[in-house]
């Protein structure tokens, strides 16, 4: 039963940085590579940051039905493709989507079970320390940090909440998540099978009772 996570922030945040670091500690996940209309920044790889579309080119995957959600950020298109997401849960690799909060909502309506991880930036000064640093224009960082502003308080409707103040912290805080919901009750109970060989265990689980009388 693989799982889908949504890690959501204000941009500037950490997502990318906190993501990466995660994927090379953490078998059985994948990120979905999202698509944008905006440009590369340097350094960025096309197919692994982001998949960079034309315009044009991501109206038409519009009308396709090609993504699961899309929203217009600071003017560009961005959109996280079905395909990846469907894949994924197919082949049984846990998803890591890295959106930002109104994509985090309209997924988590669409996979009700989507595990949802909110990231917070320790200060706001900080938070506009780390824009600059990576390179935006004080008036864009600017936007940003107002936008920032609407979004933290959307933290409370996510199912976790983790405070980026120390990269290897923070990796290992979403690493424990991502861990303790592959361990989710219902979730194993419904891929026991999968899991378990031994007939004994699957049918005293199955069949059997409870010795503890509720209370
Ligand atoms: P996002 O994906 O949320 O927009 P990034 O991962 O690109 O954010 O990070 C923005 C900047 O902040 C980058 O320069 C990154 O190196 C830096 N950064 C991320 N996490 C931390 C942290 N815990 N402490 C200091 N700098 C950080
Ligand atoms: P940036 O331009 O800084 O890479 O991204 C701007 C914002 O768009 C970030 O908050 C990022 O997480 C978000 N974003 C990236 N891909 C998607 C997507 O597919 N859908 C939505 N809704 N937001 C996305």
């Amino acid at each position: 039963m693989a799982k889908l996570f949504i890690l959501s922030a204000p941009s500037g945040t950490g997502k990318s940085t906190i993501a990466g670091k995660l994927l090379q500690q953490l078998e059985g996940i994948r990120r979905v590579v999202t698509v944008t209309t905006r440009e590369p920044r340097p350094g960025e790889k096309p197919g692994v940051d982001y998949i960079f579309l034309t315009k044009e080119e991501f109206e038409k995957g519009i009308e396709e039905g090609r993504f699961l959600e899309y929203a217009n950020v600071y003017g560009n298109y961005y959109g996280t493709p079905r395909d990846q997401v469907e894949r994924n849960l197919e082949e049984g690799y846990d998803s890591l989507l890295v959106i930002d909060v109104q994509g985090a909502f309209k997924v988590k309506r669409i996979y009700p079970d989507a595990v949802s991880v909110f990231l917070l930036p320790p200060s706001l000064e900080e938070l506009k320390r780390r824009m600059i640093g990576r390179g935006y224009r004080d008036k864009n960082a600017q936007v940003r940090l107002e936008t920032a502003k609407g979004e933290i308080p959307c933290a409370k409707r996510f199912d976790y909440i983790i405070i980026n103040d120390f990269v290897d912290k923070a990796v290992d805080q979403l690493k424990s998540v991502i861990l303790a919901s592959r361990c989710e009750r219902d979730s194993t109970l419904r891929n026991l099978r999968n899991l378990l060989k031994s007939e004994e265990i699957l049918s005293l689980i199955e069949g059997g009772e409870c010795y503890v009388k509720e209370a």
